[in-house]
């Protein structure tokens, strides 16, 4: 039986700069002998064929149609659920305006309105040419104006879609704010909750199954975090391969409750074909 594999990369392919051992060639043998496999991440910074290369070179199987990032996902969901939303302001880095507008959606940067609003003396609303939605992401050149910008869209009636509430994120050498600290000061300032699309909400693996065609409950998750990979991949009813080589260990693991357990959990790349080829062998 083919499998679907959802797989998240930082923590389970990578890890900061550093591939994962064996994760690529396990997955590009996987491909190999039929295996759909997509990639799914929480990151909102980058436009998904910026994933292209980076994988292509440590060997994963990839294509731009493969990486399903929030960014992407959130420009999927809008296209495909929302389509009386058309024009949106983006508070976020520039791989976000580009997956919005791939879906024909028309963007406008939070930092084009808030420099509008200081130079005109106009509200956001009028500074974003009145959006149908405000979606927010990890926008690393934050400024109060564009805050305020978002907030007045929002209060105004705009939608309010996140990218995913992570509160923080890992870089090399440091912890930084996610999208989710950005997120908070919209939502406290225009008093609305938005709508979430990354793990661990269920709509970014709906996404990416769908990118294949096929429904999340056939999917298998390969993911490092409880609270995101393995919580989203059971809000959608697809089965966990929980790996060991991210941010879970093996104490945390054992943890998890009866009724929320992963299918397998495994230490390695070794481990995980192992699991694999069970799963397959159904
Ligand atoms: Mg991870």
């Amino acid at each position: 039986m083919s499998l679907l594999l959802l797989v998240d990369l930082d923590g389970v392919l990578y890890r900061g700069a550093d591939p994962v051992p064996g994760m690529a060639a396990v997955l590009a043998s996987r491909a190999a002998g039929g295996d759909e496999v997509v990639y799914v991440t929480n990151n909102s910074m980058h436009y998904r064929a910026d994933y292209v290369s980076r994988l292509a070179e440590m060997g994963a199987p990839v294509g731009a149609d493969r990486i399903v990032s929030a960014p992407r996902a959130t420009a999927l969901y809008l296209r495909e659920h929302e389509p009386e939303v058309r024009r949106v302001l983006a508070v976020g880095a520039s791989g976000l305006d580009r997956e919005l507008r791939d879906v024909g959606l028309e963007v406008v940067n939070a930092g084009f309105a808030a420099e509008r609003m200081a130079r005109e003396g106009i509200d956001g609303v009028a500074a974003a040419g009145a959006p149908d939605a405000v979606v927010a992401g990890v926008d690393p050149q934050l400024t109060y104006l564009r805050i305020a910008a978002a907030a007045d869209c929002v209060r105004a009636g705009a939608r309010f879609i996140a990218t995913n509430r992570d509160p923080i994120y890992p870089t090399e050498r440091w912890l930084r704010p996610g999208a989710g600290s950005i997120i908070a000061a919209i939502e406290v300032a225009s008093g609305v909750t938005p709508l979430v699309i990354g793990k661990p909400q269920p709509l970014l693996m709906q996404e990416a199954a769908g990118a294949v065609g096929r429904p999340p409950t056939e999917a298998i998750v390969i993911g490092d975090g409880i609270g995101t990979d393995l919580a989203a991949a059971n809000a959608v009813g697809a089965r966990t391969v929980l790996m060991l080589t991210g941010v879970t260990n093996r104490a945390a693991a054992d943890e998890i409750p009866p009724s929320q357990r992963p299918v397998a959990i495994a230490e390695d790349a070794k481990d995980l074909a192992q699991v694999l080829e069970g799963l397959a062998a159904g």
